[in-house]
């Protein structure tokens, strides 16, 4: 991976860190607590919870894109970016363009999911 390339994929990594810390803000808000108390029918509350329900389901799968951001990015600073976890091998620069929080090559995902 040239220096240009490592550069590029280090931009993409830190701007998509930076939208979703600002989208987790919103779904933190979609996600707070019905009150019981809040003067609304049986059904509104049943919507509410499941929206309650789904916000924390996103809020999950944000934070563990967040996590993998946070990964890439500690890896590029030791200079261990773009090697496979399993086999260290190089990862392929057209994979990492697709998906710059890969850790694993494409045979070693392969393996991992058949
Ligand atoms: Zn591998």
């Amino acid at each position: 991976m040239t220096g240009a390339e490592l550069k590029e994929l280090r931009g993409r990594l830190e701007q998509e860190r930076e939208g979703i810390s600002q989208a987790l803000g919103g779904v933190l808000e979609a996600g707070r607590p019905v009150s019981l108390d809040d003067p609304i029918g049986r059904l509104s509350r049943m919507d509410a919870m499941q929206q309650q329900a789904m916000a924390k389901a996103q809020h999950k799968l944000m934070v563990e894109q967040l996590d993998a951001i946070e990964l890439a990015l500690s890896r590029m600073a030791e200079g261990e970016f773009g090697e496979c976890l399993r086999c260290g091998e190089e990862i392929a620069i057209a994979r990492l363009r697709a998906r710059p929080t890969a850790t694993l090559c494409v045979g070693c995902q392969g393996a991992r999911e058949g």
